[in-house]
């Protein structure tokens, strides 16, 4: 585990599974009203990454898929809610308030993942965990998890004593 700077995590991991254990790892920490940006290729794991968070947050075994056509998924019955959104096919920040997501965020009872969050950046609040994937080749990923705001300033610490 590199540690690139107070709140940059860098890992690399060789397998879709080894994704979901960091993934795990970080659900660990979450708490109510945390906002996670996924951004990556598609392929790059952005969905896998979320499959893991939400099962390690004990949501009963269900069907973690893409929310590409439904836009905003709901994963209840766990420790916390999971906000599950997709902005692949949004255009403008404004579509954030049309898919129910800062209805969601704002809410503050659950953690709302974002994959392509880019798309509407300016929508969503500054204090967030964003999250890169890149495919370094075959089953390789480099991803960074990048605290921004207060609310994430011990990450560093903070993962170094999870498991
Ligand atoms: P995205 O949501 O970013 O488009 P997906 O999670 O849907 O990507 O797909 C990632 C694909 O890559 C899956 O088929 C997964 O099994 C595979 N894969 C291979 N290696 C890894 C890895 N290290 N981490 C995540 N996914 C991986
Ligand atoms: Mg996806």
């Amino acid at each position: 585990m590199a540690l690139t700077g107070n709140d940059t995590i860098t890992t690399n991991t060789c397998s879709a599974e080894d994704t979901q254990a960091v993934a795990a790892r970080l659900a660990s920490l979450l708490r109510p009203g945390d906002v996670i940006t996924l951004a990556g290729d598609l392929g790059a794991g952005k969905t896998t990454f979320t499959r893991g968070l939400v099962a390690a947050l004990g949501v009963p075994a269900q069907a973690v898929t893409s929310p590409t056509f439904t836009l905003l998924h709901e994963y209840r019955g766990g420790r916390l809610p999971v906000y599950h959104a997709d902005a692949y096919r949004l255009t403008q920040a404004g579509d954030a308030e049309e898919i129910g997501l800062l209805e969601a965020i704002n809410d503050g009872q659950g953690v709302a993942v974002i994959e392509w969050a880019e798309r509407i950046i300016s929508a969503l609040p500054a204090a967030r965990l964003e999250i890169t994937l890149d495919d370094i080749g075959d089953d390789s990923r480099e991803i960074t998890l990048t605290g921004r705001g207060e609310r994430w300033a011990g990450l560093a610490r903070e993962w170094d004593t999870t498991c």
